[in-house]
């Protein structure tokens, strides 16, 4: 199978605000979002969006 590359398209969303974006996740880890640099409230920080199904964060609750 083709495998020009190890980018994958992901979902992002901005750390400061939550607006999502796609966005490419580079092999080292870095992500980038797709058509800008940053965001539109000026952060450049971004943190994948885990669209998995289940979340295991609320498999638990503190007692
Ligand atoms: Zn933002």
């Amino acid at each position: 199978m083709a495998n020009r590359d190890d980018i994958t398209r992901e979902l992002a969303e901005c750390v400061e605000c939550g607006s999502a974006y796609a966005a490419r996740q580079w092999p080292t880890g870095g992500i980038q979002p797709i058509g800008t640099t940053s965001c539109s409230c000026g952060s450049t920080t971004f943190v994948l969006v885990d669209n998995s199904e289940g979340d295991p964060s609320f498999s638990g609750t503190a007692e």
